[in-house]
């Protein structure tokens, strides 16, 4: 299950105040296909260090950086499908003469219609492909169909790999036909009433713990067989027009590169930042658009009249630019960071150690401050465990500079102290995380 939470930051903030283990919860997410939480898909010791790899990062001709930091990390491809021209099925609640039916009904239709043919999608979609024989990507998509349920949903429901209410109902819905039969290219975009509480994998709360969701499930179909089916989860936490359409471009891009459950009865994932541990815990998630809920003051983007997320783009990150696309023109407000050698530091009590900090930018652009800060209280993490400093604050496109760490009390694996280095320019934030733990 691929919940996201709430959309505001308030409402984030909220959520990390009033959960004990964020980073536990980061690792419940992924925790599936990575192998589990603070194990070896976490194990680290003296900080794995990211070589450069100037290869992977040539940055544009009319763009030039040093090309000698670390790269970007990349979304992983873990083989599962990807949905090649996504058919958007609109589904909400109320016959078309009752008063009472849904009122963002045409909004939403109109929205699930479009977007997925705009230069938006294009930028959020470029680069996601199976390894299938021939090559299939996500490509640009098409109205599914609106569905107008006259059946009242229910006050709560349930869900989760193992099943529940709402894959039942789902299933009816398909059973009787009155959604239309999926193929491997169709998601259903569910829009539920504030009425209904929607609980997810025994804990998570509809509009509480998130704000919507897309799982799939495997469905038998009406004329015989079984597929597995995509869905996106939106219950009515805002009656904010950009609230509702951020959160459903939000579940389509994940939904399209990443559609299967990961239940390995039903197959594997597609795309999900899995080989670098850290970034996904400050992106609420480790799927395209979870990775740049923090990453940028700038998340918000406008596709016409709607809002929509930035996403995690593979192509972007890979070339050195801001990984969260669409991203604001280069030429007006070049891509800047600082990346250092390691992102993930094991150090013993009383140990010290000096990481290498390689400032980078995609275009010309004045000097930027660079600060680190101790967030761990926002990510349940391990704050104080050590002392840290930076050797300058005033850098550009090529500047070392030096991030000294000295442990002075025990972080463990499942709690580390977060440590993030903070880009600054004018109004512009960027940010890169490190980890720094014990060894145990
Ligand atoms: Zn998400």
């Amino acid at each position: 299950m691929t919940v996201d939470r709430a959309e505001t930051a308030c409402e984030r903030a909220a959520v990390r105040a009033a959960s004990s283990n964020l980073w536990n919860w980061a690792c419940l997410l992924t925790g599936a296909l990575a192998g589990g939480c603070g194990g070896s898909a976490t194990a680290s010791d003296a900080g794995e260090a990211r070589s450069p790899d100037a290869s992977a990062d040539s940055h544009r001709a009319d763009a030039p950086d040093s090309g000698l930091h670390a790269a970007i990390p990349l979304v992983d491809y873990l083989g599962g499908p990807i949905i090649a021209s996504p058919k958007v099925v609109t589904v909400t609640y109320g016959a078309d003469a009752d008063p009472g039916a849904d009122p963002k009904r045409a909004f939403a239709e109109a929205f699930d219609d479009a977007i997925t043919s705009t230069p938006w999608w294009d930028d959020v979609r470029a680069g996601y492909c199976d390894n299938g024989t021939p090559r299939k990507c996500v490509g640009r998509g098409t109205s599914g169909g609106h569905v107008h349920l006259t059946d009242s949903p229910a006050a709560a429901y349930d869900d989760s790999p193992a099943g529940g209410s709402l894959r039942t109902l789902l299933q009816s819905y398909i059973t009787s036909g009155l959604f239309p039969t999926p193929d491997s290219d169709t998601i259903y975009v569910v829009f539920f009433p504030r009425t209904s509480m929607i609980t997810v994998d025994g804990y998570a709360v509809s509009c509480q713990q998130f704000g919507a969701y897309h799982a799939s499930f495997e469905a038998a179909l009406p004329g015989g067989g079984r597929a597995v089916v995509p869905y996106v989860i939106v219950p009515r936490c805002s009656s904010n027009d950009g609230d509702l359409t951020a959160s459903v471009s939000h579940e389509l891009i994940e939904s399209a590169t990443d559609p299967v459950d990961p239940d390995p009865a039903i197959g594997g994932n597609g795309y999900s930042m899995t080989t670098d541990t850290v970034w996904p815990v400050f992106g609420d998630g480790s799927e395209v658009a979870d990775l740049c809920i923090w990453a940028n003051e700038s998340e918000a983007y406008t596709e016409g009249s709607y809002a929509v997320v930035r996403s995690w783009s593979n192509l972007a990150a890979a070339g050195g630019h801001d990984p969260c696309v669409p991203a604001p023109a280069l030429a007006t407000r070049p891509y800047f960071n600082v990346a250092p050698s390691a992102e993930r530091v094991s150090l013993r009590v009383g140990q010290a150690t000096t990481v290498d900090l390689d400032a980078f930018s995609d275009g010309p652009m004045p000097d930027w401050t660079v600060a680190a800060e101790d967030v761990s209280p926002t990510y349940a993490g391990t704050a104080n465990a050590a002392t840290f400093a930076l050797d300058r604050t005033a850098v550009n496109d090529g500047t070392r500079l030096h991030l000294t760490i000295v442990m002075a009390r025990a972080a463990p694996e499942a709690h580390p102290m977060f440590l993030m280095l903070i880009s600054t320019s004018g109004t512009t934030i960027h940010r890169w995380p490190i980890a720094v733990t014990t060894p145990e």
